[in-house]
C-alpha cells in the first residue's frame, strides 16, 4: 500500500474517532497501525507481543482486547470469528455504509482480505433466514477458501506464508 493511501486511511480513522466524540489515543492509533501494516489477520496476543516490539510500552492482554473491541466497534477492524483473529476494513475511507463485510479467509496462512465490494444482501439474507426462524449473531461472511500464494505453494506448513 503507498504512503498516500495509508495516510488517507489514517486520516479517515481520525475522522470517525472525532465524529463519534472518542479519543483516537497513542495506543489506540498505535494497535490501529499494528492491524494497518500487517496483512495477514492477528490475534489480541500477536498485536500485544508487536506493540512491545515497536512502541516499547506494553499493553496488558486485557487492553489490548479493549482497543480492539473500541476499534471495531467503530468498524475500523474486523474480528474473524472463526480464526478469532483480526484484520483491517478494507472500507474505512468509503462513503456508504458497510452492509455486509465479506471477508476472505486463507484456512492455511489466515492471511484475511476483505472484499471491495459492498452491494447490498444483508436484507435478501436476514429475510431468508427470518422464513426459516434463525436468529442471525454474527454480522458479516467469513468465506473460508486457499489464497493464490498457498494454491501456489501446497505444502507450506500452516502459518508459513
Ligand atoms: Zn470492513
Ligand atoms: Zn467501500
Ligand atoms: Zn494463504
Amino acid at each position: 500500500m503507498d504512503l498516500k493511501k495509508l495516510n488517507q486511511i489514517i486520516k479517515s480513522a481520525e475522522n470517525i474517532c472525532a465524529r463519534d466524540g472518542v479519543r483516537f489515543t497513542t495506543k489506540r492509533r498505535d494497535i490501529f497501525n499494528i492491524v494497518l501494516h500487517e496483512r495477514k489477520a492477528l490475534s489480541a496476543y500477536e498485536i500485544a507481543e508487536k506493540l512491545r516490539q515497536t512502541s516499547k510500552t506494553s499493553a496488558p492482554a486485557m487492553s489490548v482486547y479493549r482497543i480492539l473491541e473500541f476499534l471495531e466497534q467503530r468498524k475500523l477492524v474486523h474480528k474473524i470469528a472463526s480464526v478469532n483473529k483480526y484484520a483491517i476494513c478494507a472500507h474505512i475511507t468509503c462513503n456508504h455504509e458497510h452492509d455486509m463485510p465479506r471477508l476472505a479467509v486463507c484456512s492455511n496462512c489466515l492471511k484475511v482480505e476483505e472484499l471491495a465490494s459492498n452491494t447490498p444482501i444483508k436484507q435478501e439474507l436476514l429475510a431468508s433466514l427470518d422464513a426459516i426462524d434463525f436468529q442471525l449473531q454474527s454480522q458479516q461472511l467469513e468465506l473460508i477458501g486457499l489464497c493464490s500464494n498457498c494454491r501456489r505453494n501446497p505444502h507450506k506448513p500452516k502459518g508459513g506464508c
